[in-house]
């Protein structure tokens, strides 16, 4: 599953700075997620919550998600539209010629500890 890979990836990083900082217990990791990013916050919390289980450091921590919302550029006519709606053609002149501005994070924000 892609999420649990996810969730390593992100406990392995948080571990190493707990161990960098000498902290004794995480108590919430604040994560920014892309509406496009590919990762479904359910199951991550999901795979979260099992994971956290298996370290001392970070037992019973929670996962704060705060979502980022898609947003694409049209490069024919300058615009920003929502990404999740309409996808790869701008709804303003229905051009291809298009980029995600944001929307693909995943991103630790922020890491919250007890010293
Ligand atoms: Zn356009």
């Amino acid at each position: 599953m892609h999420e649990l890979g996810v969730v390593f990836h992100v406990i392995d990083h948080v571990k190493k700075i707990a161990e960098e900082n000498k902290v004794s217990h995480v108590n919430s990791v604040t994560i920014e997620l892309g509406e496009v990013s590919a990762v479904i916050p359910f199951y991550l919390e999901d795979c979260w919550n099992w994971a956290v289980t298996k370290h001392e450091v970070l037992i019973g921590c929670k996962l704060k998600i705060e979502t980022i919302k898609a947003v694409t550029y049209c490069e024919d006519c300058k615009s920003e539209y929502e990404t999740v709606k309409y996808g790869k053609i701008c709804p303003n002149c229905g051009s291809e010629h298009t980029y995600l501005l944001r929307g693909n994070e995943f991103t630790i924000k922020e890491i919250e500890v007890n010293d």
